[in-house]
């Protein structure tokens, strides 16, 4: 099935069930706690925080979304995307539990003819929090599912808030087994690459106060009015429908591989798993690229535009690293937008634009990585010949400083080349001239914010999502 069936069937489903269908919003809007819109709900916070009434009962969407959080995951886990599609029911003060597990149920299981997903019942799982016997009995009476195919986990997986006083609640989780080749048995507490999460199903009751309930506090309250927030992965559900291996291979991502075969003359098929995770790489990052310039961010060394940038450029050292020596991004976004157009028309109509920028980008980039990387090399085989395996830290900070190379960037390398990085020494370096450059500004009485501190905190700490969906904190890390 093919992911604009499965968009399709999503919105149908719930549409024909009384659901006001929305158009997702974009991947940039303005919240301070959110780099980017990261799930289906965020639109809707005003509705469950309670600042403004719904204007409707029901809702549904197919949020874009983007966590820079999984970036370390792509490529490596089957199901890891920094860009993805969320698609999601709501309801506010309308169905609760009972509705939200019946509607999720006969989509996921209905069969093909009657507008379902068609997976077979008996390999969905689903999770419950731990004191959920409610949610633990709908899934039996509803589903009919087998007690064994249900499991309880607590707060830090099953419960959802926004990290601050305000609504929170228990969520239940939907999983599809890829069978006994795919992993170890026992259900997704054991195994969740096996059993791949499709769809969180999250139940706002409570009220919360300062103690998160996540970590075993009781909420301190009952919420007036009970809402459902609901989010299924729209290229996890193509990836298992479609009979692929991973989101990198389905029907949007795999032209993008296709395309890296073309340009390198490799065989994604054939090639190691080191090879692999770097074509499923250039895949996933390019289109997240591309969306986010779509929705309005240019590359930077700050916020959003730093994480665009880190993308595009692990693009292009990927795309080095499978033996390519031409520029590729433009070629390459031009695949995300015959894929993607479809459903994003926003990225045919700024083609031109997404393209400019991503042609000035790689240039500039290329330009520094011819530079930089010779000096890294010489570093490497300094350290080499020393008979060490760390890279001194003054090496690192002179690629930064000179070079403008990323920590990031040098990280990286040194890692492919089996090296460490004397992290703590670039720090100091880094600190000591940060030190100098405020004595230096003072000494001449010049204000001014010093956005290289900003940029080293990023470096350092890598760029946070909002904490607050589900069991995001290991997003954010
Ligand atoms: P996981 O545990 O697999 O990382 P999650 O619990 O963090 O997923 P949720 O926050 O519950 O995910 O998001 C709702 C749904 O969105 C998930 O059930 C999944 O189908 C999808 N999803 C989440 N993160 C990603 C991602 N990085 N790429 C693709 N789909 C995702
Ligand atoms: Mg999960
Ligand atoms: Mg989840
Ligand atoms: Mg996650």
């Amino acid at each position: 099935m093919q992911t604009h069936e499965i968009r399709r069937r999503f919105l149908a489903h719930f549409e024909n069930a009384g659901h006001t269908p929305v158009p997702s919003a974009s991947l940039i809007l303005d919240d301070p706690t959110l780099l980017f819109v990261n799930a289906g709900m965020v639109q809707f916070k005003p509705y469950f925080l309670g600042e403004a009434p719904a204007p409707y009962d029901t809702a549904t969407s197919i949020q874009k979304c983007v966590r820079t959080g999984d970036i370390e995951n792509v490529g490596h886990t089957t199901r890891h995307n920094t860009f993805f599609q969320m698609a999601g029911n709501f309801s506010f003060g309308d169905y609760f539990k009972e509705g939200a597990i019946r509607h999720a149920w006969t989509l996921v299981t209905g069969s093909l003819e009657d507008g379902g997903f068609g997976f077979d019942p008996e390999r969905i799982w689903v999770t419950v929090f731990e004191n959920d016997d409610e949610a633990e009995r709908l899934w039996q009476d509803v589903a009919g599912l087998p007690p064994e195919r249900i499991q309880r986990r607590d707060g830090r997986d099953n419960y959802w808030d926004m990290g601050i006083p305000g609504p929170g609640g228990p969520c239940s989780e939907i999983y599809y087994d890829r069978g006994p080749e795919h992993g170890l048995e026992g259900g997704p507490v054991v195994d969740e690459d096996r059993y791949v999460e499709i769809w969180n199903l999250v139940f706002m009751q409570d009220i919360r106060g300062e103690a998160s309930p996540k970590y075993g506090a009781a909420p301190i309250g009952e919420l007036p009015q009970k809402n459902i927030d609901t989010g299924l992965g729209v290229e996890r559900v193509a990836f298992l429908l479609q009979g692929v291996e991973n989101v990198y291979e389905t029907d949007l991502l795999r032209p993008v591989i296709d395309r890296v075969q073309e340009l390198s003359g490799r065989s994604y098929d054939e090639g190691t798993e080191e090879q692999g995770v770097r074509f499923r790489v250039i895949a996933d990052h390019v289109r997240t690229g591309a969306m986010l310039i779509g929705d309005g961010v240019v590359p930077g060394n700050e916020g959003r535009g730093y994480v665009l940038r880190r993308l595009l450029r692990r693009v292009v050292r990927n795309a080095r690293l499978l033996g390519i020596t031409e520029p590729v991004l433009v070629d390459l976004v031009g695949v995300v937008r015959d894929a993607m157009g479809p459903s994003y028309p926003e990225i045919v109509t700024s083609y031109e634009r997404i393209a400019a920028v991503v042609r000035r980008e790689e240039e500039a980039f290329l330009a520094t990585l011819a530079t930089g990387s010779r000096i890294f090399e010489s570093a490497v085989s300094d350290v080499r010949a020393s008979g060490s395996t760390m890279l001194p830290g003054s090496s690192a900070f002179a690629l930064h400083d000179t070079y403008g190379f990323p920590i990031d960037l040098t990280l990286e390398m040194a890692s492919e080349a089996g090296l460490s990085v004397d992290e703590g020494a670039f720090r100091s370096l880094m600190e000591e001239q940060r030190s100098r450059a405020k004595a230096d500004a003072a000494a001449r009485k010049h204000g001014g914010a010093d956005a290289s501190a900003y940029r080293e905190v990023l470096e350092r700490a890598g760029l946070t999502d909002f904490l607050g969906y589900s069991d995001q904190r290991a997003d954010a890390t």
